[in-house]
């Protein structure tokens, strides 16, 4: 349901989401992407924010990091504000705030600022009715750059990998949840795990995928992202796997994803009358 369906009397603002986990190469920009790209699909209006220097989310949204002009960086600095700094992705079907390595020294130059934490939120707080979602693409650290996205969101989307050391790291992430929900930004909570680059063929993956499930139990999301070489490729073509191969079992995964994450999560239709 798109919020432009609402009366103009209720704005519904964007449901906003970090896509977060201190490890790197786990699948956080993956998920980022396509999720965002699945939503679009399904008829809802995003915007995707990079926050990793990086900048693979912006790559793989068809947006070219290297000629940038604005970016989060800018926002974060407030050189520019997020209305001038978006931009559209060509095949994705959503917005995007994209981010280079110039982000990287934002890090250092925030820490005298004055609300050096809320930066992103005061940002998107301008926008956020232009939007039913906005997905956040955290650095793989728990660096001031994530803490501008955790102060931000709603809830966090956890992707992992069914591996052995997979819950053992993800303790850092719940206690720095736990204390930005207690200090900083109360509406903060763990929306979902979601288990990526699943391989059903390998005996590990199906039990860590049990332990992970008779641990957090409904934090879980019921979706499960195949590992699938077409999502790998995707990016390469500036394009979200989504979009780029549609038929491939991980884009199907993904627009199933986002249907689920729609159904759970999306805005709440209004009433009658
Ligand atoms: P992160 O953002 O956490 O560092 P990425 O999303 O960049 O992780 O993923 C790391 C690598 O794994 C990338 O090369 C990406 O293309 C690949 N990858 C991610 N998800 C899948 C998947 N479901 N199947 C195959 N390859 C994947
Ligand atoms: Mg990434």
């Amino acid at each position: 349901m798109r919020a432009q369906r609402l009366p103009v009397t209720c704005p519904m603002p964007a449901r906003i989401f970090c896509i977060a986990n201190q490890k790197g190469g786990v699948g956080k920009t993956t998920t980022t992407v396509n999720l965002a790209a699945g939503l679009a699909k399904v008829g809802h209006r995003v915007l995707v924010v990079d926050l990793d220097p990086q900048g693979n989310a912006t790559m793989g949204s068809g947006v070219d990091k290297r000629t940038l002009e604005t970016s989060v960086y800018d926002v974060l600095l407030e050189s520019a504000t997020l209305a001038d700094a978006r931009h559209a992705s060509p095949a994705g079907g959503y917005d995007i705030v994209g981010a280079n390595r110039e982000l990287s020294g934002a890090e250092v130059e925030l820490v005298t600022l004055p609300g050096r934490e809320r930066r992103l939120r005061c940002a998107l707080a301008v926008v956020a009715d232009d939007y039913d979602f906005v997905l956040v693409d955290c650095p793989p650290s728990l660096s001031l750059l994530t803490l501008n996205g955790l102060c931000a969101a709603h809830g966090v989307i956890v992707p992992m990998q069914c591996e052995y050391f997979a819950l053992e790291g993800l303790s850092d992430l719940v206690n720095t949840i736990r204390q930005v929900h207690a200090n900083l930004n109360p509406d903060l909570q763990i929306i979902g795990l979601l288990r990526v680059m699943f391989d059903p063929r390998i005996t590990l993956q199906q039990q860590v995928s049990e332990q992970i499930k008779a641990h957090f139990g409904s934090k879980v999301f019921d979706t499960v992202i195949p590992r699938n070489v077409r999502l790998a490729e995707a990016p390469s073509y500036g394009q979200p796997g989504v979009v780029f191969d549609p038929a491939a079992k991980g884009a199907q995964a993904f627009v199933e994803f986002a249907r689920e994450v729609s159904r759970r999560l999306g805005p709440v239709p209004a009433g009658p009358g």
